[in-house]
């Protein structure tokens, strides 16, 4: 693995990118939507503003909003207004939402044809000090954590980019980068996040869409088979998770499961036979799966056959697939057992590497090369090779 720093591409870059403006720009975080009613509480007390007017319609401990038509009602008051902003009354107090999670930042609560939306509004750097901790634990080494910040920072960027249109920049879940609120934050994760204040990785002079997943499995991928909005995302070795809990993997799907959760995504085929890599990626992933069965063979992507049936369940596309219920013929060939002899079920066993889509970052692998003594811009240099740190204002 040394040998790998000897070719040492990555330039480490430290000059303001004014046009993203600055740290404090806030970043717009969707935590709900399609609700009936919304209550934010304070024990330091909080002002509710029209977002439109700016004009401040109360102020309290707690606010309940719901909608009335296409305006708002703010306990039994009903407002002139679609869309109010619920603001602690001292900036560095966290909120609640709905009794549950606490939050930095204010709440933006918006009617949405009659239901409504909840978007929380606070500045990129304390939102990453919740995605961070929320991402992965505390107690990993800092270099990774300082990583995982750069990471997140990227991400967000490249969000606020592309949806700065929208009503919201990015969701709270693994669809963007999850975020849990203010609890899950911790002295050592703001460590981290102040560490690396307002770094980010670019391309071109921009913020790359900064994929990460769990686990490779032994090879990150090329984005251009997952995702070919980043295609100068290219898959590396790493040897840094071998030893962790997503390394490797074995699950049994069974036909009749497979094909109704193919049927439910529109993908009709008869019972199956068998189901066989067609192609792979260059990292060893299933680019093509073929499914053969009693009416022909149908072939599907393999990151599109995993998140049907589940990112969680088919835990990546870096898999190899054994037919169980097989006896051997005296020629040497394999063949299945009849359904009658195999406990009437046609199963298939997935042996398989890694957690996530692959791309850029290994979250256990960049653990792995801190507990091993590699800086976080060593760790950045080997999962997003090629590319340039720079530092926002
Ligand atoms: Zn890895």
């Amino acid at each position: 693995m040394r040998s790998l720093w000897i070719s040492f591409l990555f330039v480490f870059f430290l000059f303001p990118l004014c046009a993203w403006g600055n740290e404090s720009v806030p970043i717009r975080v969707l935590l709900s939507s399609g609700q009936s009613w919304v209550r934010a509480d304070s024990s330091s007390g909080l002002v509710v503003v029209d977002s439109y007017t700016g004009e401040r319609l109360a102020e309290a401990r707690s606010a309940r909003l719901a909608p009335k038509g296409n305006r708002l009602r703010l306990g039994k008051k009903l407002l002139t207004t679609s869309c109010v902003d619920i603001e602690p009354a001292f900036p560095e107090y966290p909120m609640r939402l709905d009794g549950g999670r606490w939050y930095r930042g204010s709440f933006r609560v918006r009617n949405e044809r009659g239901r409504l939306s909840v978007v929380n509004v606070l500045p990129l750097e304390s939102y990453l000090y919740s995605v961070v901790g929320s991402e992965v634990s505390p107690d990993w080494p800092l270099e990774s954590l300082k990583a995982q910040a750069v990471a997140a920072r990227t991400y967000a960027l490249w969000r606020m980019e592309e949806n700065s249109q929208k009503i919201y920049d990015v969701v709270d879940t693994v669809a963007d980068q999850v975020y849990n609120g203010y609890h899950w934050e911790s002295s050592r994760i703001r460590q981290a996040v102040l560490a690396t204040r307002g770094e980010v990785i670019t391309h071109d002079g921009r913020p790359i869409k900064a994929y990460y997943h769990a686990a490779c499995g032994g090879h990150t991928e090329d984005a251009d088979y997952v995702f070919p909005d980043a295609p100068f995302l290219k898959g590396v070795i790493c040897e840094f998770c071998r030893n962790t809990p997503h390394f490797s993997w074995s699950r049994i799907f069974d036909a009749g499961r497979v094909r109704s959760v193919l049927a439910a995504r529109g993908i009709r085929v008869g019972p199956i036979l068998e189901i066989k890599p067609e192609s792979h990626s260059s990292s060893g992933r299933v680019d093509t799966l073929a499914v053969v069965h009693s009416w022909g063979t149908r072939l599907v992507a393999g990151a599109r056959f995993r998140m049907m049936l589940g990112p969680g369940t088919l835990k990546s596309t870096r898999f190899s697939i054994a037919p169980q219920g097989m006896y051997a013929r005296s020629s040497g060939e394999t063949a299945h057992l009849p359904a009658s002899r195999a406990g009437g079920r046609r199963t298939f066993r997935f042996s398989g590497r890694g957690w996530g889509h692959g791309v850029g970052m290994c979250q256990w692998g960049a653990r792995g090369m801190a507990n091993a003594g590699y800086t976080y811009r060593q760790i950045l240099n080997h999962y997003y090779a090629d590319q340039q740190i720079m530092r926002i204002p």
